[in-house]
């Protein structure tokens, strides 16, 4: 403000002065115009300067000037040196981001919208087998397994794809793609080797020991009831010692049958078919009628009549381990209901129990392996804290899922949610 008011001064002085030599020679308009021409040039040298100057990329200090010519030089100065260092802190930034994701022990690749190749880190180059040079080259060329190819195609990043190495085929990698800015997505591969076979040892192991486990129970379960069967009632401790033992006989054989089970289901190959869904459910529910307590118990409702893809025998065991549930933990003169129905993206089944329902914070819980509510009432009622978890795995292998809604004091109901893609009939 200052500096246009003193250029502002500056040149009403001049024309002043002109006026006055002017006037007092008798040259008033010359003067006025000599005095005109000559500031005009002077405006003009500077604009001169100033695009030079400007045009050589404003670098280094701004010609000597004055007036506001000098103010403009000095904001255009500073404008500049302020977006240099911002500038140098920006690179300064960007090489230390490089840095450390060239230390990541992942391997991390930026994928433009078609799918090609922005950056790839150190890692991703050791594993996936990338070179500097294949920037603007499309992943698929480099990374060719079908499933890779499913995974990146589908725009469904929930879950993460597992996929050999492309440069040697004994790594496993786990793959997870990020999406992020305007069409811009991270892929990070992860080795998970280590993990993969520890799981699989783990599988093995378990399923080993629960088939080596099946004989001897066998065996003993059948020597138990002989024993039972020769008891004449002479010692109570007798008597009961041999139910209590065939009890617990029994037990483990669940055990062992629930482990089995869920090691097929994590290591076998799928083989559907279509599944007749309301004739498997009428059959489970006439089976849970003959149960202990549970006959007329149980009320069906079959609102649509959807067959399934999927495996009869996994189905099955979900359905009745559901149905199971609902009977023992609800009271024996209880309704247990049972709908299967279909929305426009899904098709449902729900097992509806009147019982004692589950508290909010133990719902997320009780899919786990082995878990089973801590309750008094409830310890006494068998089971092996495994049918959830066989519920859960069934489900995933029909990209179905399990909701649960339970209210204490209540009751219970889970529902099956399948997406209707799976539905083979009407
Ligand atoms: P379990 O063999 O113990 O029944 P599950 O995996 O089938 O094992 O169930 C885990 C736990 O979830 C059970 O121990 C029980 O506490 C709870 N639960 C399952 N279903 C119901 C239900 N319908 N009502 C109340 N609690 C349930």
């Amino acid at each position: 403000m200052d500096a246009w008011r003193k250029e502002f001064i500056s040149v009403l002085s001049l024309l002043f002065a002109a006026f006055v030599i002017g006037s007092v020679t008798d040259t008033l308009f010359p003067a006025l115009f000599w005095m005109t021409l000559f500031l005009l040039i002077c405006q003009f040298r500077q604009i001169r300067r100033f695009e030079k100057w400007i045009c050589a990329g404003g670098k280094g200090q701004y010609p000597k000037t004055s007036g506001i010519w000098e103010e403009i030089f000095y904001h255009i100065y500073r404008i500049k040196k302020s977006d240099k260092r911002r500038k140098k802190k920006l690179r300064k930034l960007i090489e230390q981001f490089r840095q450390s994701t060239e230390a990541l022990p992942d391997a991390a690749v930026v994928l433009r919208s078609n799918d090609e190749i922005d950056w790839a880190n150190k890692t991703a180059r050791q594993v996936l087998g990338l070179q500097q040079a294949d920037k603007g080259q499309r992943i698929i060329n480099f990374v060719r397994f079908p499933d890779f190819i499913r995974y990146l195609k589908s725009g469904n990043y929930s879950e993460p794809a597992i996929i050999p190495s492309p440069l040697n085929n004994r790594i496993t990698l786990e793959v997870r793609i990020i999406c992020y800015g305007s069409g811009l997505r991270l892929l990070l591969a992860q080795d998970v080797t280590q993990l993969k076979k520890m799981q699989t040892m783990r599988k093995d192991f378990v399923a080993n020991v629960s088939h080596e486990l099946r004989t001897p129970l066998t065996v003993l379960k059948g020597y138990l009831e002989t024993l039972q069967d020769m008891d004449d009632d002479a010692s109570p401790l007798l008597t009961n010692s041999f139910k209590e033992m065939l009890g617990q006989t029994e037990r483990m054989q669940h055990l062992v049958d629930d482990l089995l089970l869920l090691t097929r289901l994590e290591t076998q190959q799928k083989k559907t078919q279509c599944i007749d869904v309301p004739a498997l459910l009428s059959q489970i529910c006439k089976e849970g009628d003959t149960m202990e307590n549970a006959s007329r118990r149980i009320e069906l409702t079959l609102e649509t009549s959807a067959h399934l893809y999927g495996e009869e025998q996994d189905l099955r065991s979900a359905f009745t381990n559901l149905l199971g549930n609902a009977l023992k933990y609800s009271p024996d003169d209880s309704v247990v209901k049972v709908r299967w129905y279909q929305n426009k993206e899904e098709i449902i089944l729900d097992v509806e129990d009147f019982g004692e329902g589950i508290a909010v914070s133990e719902i997320p819980r009780i899919t786990e392996r082995f878990y089973r509510v801590e309750n008094k009432r409830r310890n006494k009622i068998p089971g092996t804290g495994l049918g959830l978890a066989i519920v859960k795995h069934v489900l995933m292998r029909h990209d179905a899922n399990l909701k649960i809604t339970s209210e204490l004091g209540k009751g219970s109901c889970f529902s099956c949610h399948f997406p209707v893609r799976r539905n083979c009939c009407n």
